[in-house]
Order: C-alpha cells, then structure tokens, then sequence
C-alpha cells in the first residue's frame, strides 16, 4: 500500500469527502458516508406523491448507486428535526434512516450501531417530504464502520465477510487507526470503506495523506 494519493473532489451532500489510496488489487477508496435515508418504493410515493420514482442526482462510488434528488425532513421524539436528508436509491426492501452520533443527540435518539439492514430494537422517527409524512417504527441507525470487497479483495487481504480489519489514517495531528471496520462481502462491489461524518472529521480525512487497511494481528496472549 506505498501509492501516490490523489484526493477526489466530492460536491453534493454525501459523500464529504474522499481518500484513495492505490495498491493491489484495487486501490483503496475511503469515503465519508452524510446523512442519509433509504426508502422502499411505498414509501417514496407517500413523501412524493403518487407514481414518484427516485430521480438520480448524483451517482455514488459503487456501480448503479446513487444520491436522489428528494431530501426529507426527520422529526426525532421531542420535535426537534434536521431538514434536507438526502435520499440514496435505488429503494430498498425496508426504509431505514443513517444519522452520525451528532445527529442522534440533536434529534434526541439514542443510536444503536448496526449494520445497515439489521433494526432489531432501534428507534423510529417520523419522516416529512412535500406530500406527505411516513412514521417509522424502526430503523433509525448509526451504520456500523464497514469496507466494500469482493471476493478477489476478501482473499488479497485474507479476510471473510463479517471479519474486522484496522483502516489506519495518516492525517497529521489528527492520525488515528479505526478499529472494527467490518468486511461486507459482495460480488460486483469496488474496494470502498465507508464511514461517517463524526469519523471523518475526527480524523481530518479532507487532510488525509495515506490510507492503509490491515487484517488485525492477534498479540498471541490469546493462543491456546
Ligand atoms: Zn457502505
């Protein structure tokens, strides 16, 4: 992992911003990962009226993903609300809404952190879009740090789905390792680590010089 970086400019909401680090077998991309929400088709139609569909705005890193045009407002318990939420398409089996711990204080919900499609005890929060409004009974998550590799990179760095690698981050003063970024294993997906808006800024990846991912080593006091 020893590549010249380039930086990626990344405009719209989501994502921030973006690293990339070359190297075999594909280069290393991180990317900040905004606010978002998924909504099924239902649900579309119900924030946007009847026979909407998604509009693409702005396609994302992985091939046939992409921020839409539609934002909804979220109400948390207390009415306090963050405006604007980019919905990412295409639509999903299941809405679920993506919010950093910053969020969640501001709106007032405790954050579980999940990976994306798993609701088991989250909260909800109302939605609001020009027409209409959809209640969410679950759903509400902070998504689980997480590195995008297909089978060819799952074997480059030996690791398998659910596995947690190290993403260390060369950024100055503000250089950390993030521990615990779980492998999501797919078959047409591009090397890509995603975290999220309080994670990025923590680590001044817009300053970024260098990314490197790395299978965690065991001390050996754990041997047996
Ligand atoms: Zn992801």
């Amino acid at each position: 992992m020893r590549a010249v970086l380039t930086r990626q400019l990344a405009g719209g909401s989501s994502p921030g911003s973006s690293v990339v680090s070359g190297g075999p077998p594909n280069p290393l991309v991180v990317n900040i990962s905004a606010r978002h929400v998924h909504l099924t088709e239902e649900h579309v139609e119900v924030l946007f009226g009847k026979g909407a569909k998604l509009e693409p705005m702005k396609w994302l890193y992985q091939e046939g993903y992409y921020a839409a045009n539609q934002t909804v407002t979220i109400f948390g318990p207390r009415r306090r609300m963050i405006p604007d939420v980019r919905v990412l398409g295409p639509c999903r089996n299941a809405s679920q809404v993506e919010l950093a711990f910053t969020d969640g204080i501001s709106l007032g919900i405790d954050l579980p952190v999940r990976i994306s499609g798993d609701h088991r005890e989250t909260a909800g929060c109302i939605l609001v879009g020009p027409a209409g409004v959809v209640e969410l009974k679950s759903g509400v998550i902070r998504a689980m740090r997480h590195v995008h590799m297909s089978p060819a990179d799952c074997a480059y760095y030996g690791v398998k789905n659910g596995d947690a690698m190290d993403l260390k981050i060369h950024s100055g003063p503000c250089s950390t390792t993030l521990e615990h970024v779980t492998v999501r294993e797919d078959k047409d997906v591009k090397l890509e680590v995603h975290i999220d808006t309080d994670e990025g800024n923590a680590v001044d990846l817009a300053h970024a010089t260098k990314v490197e991912l790395v299978k965690p080593v065991g001390c050996g006091c754990h041997t047996k």
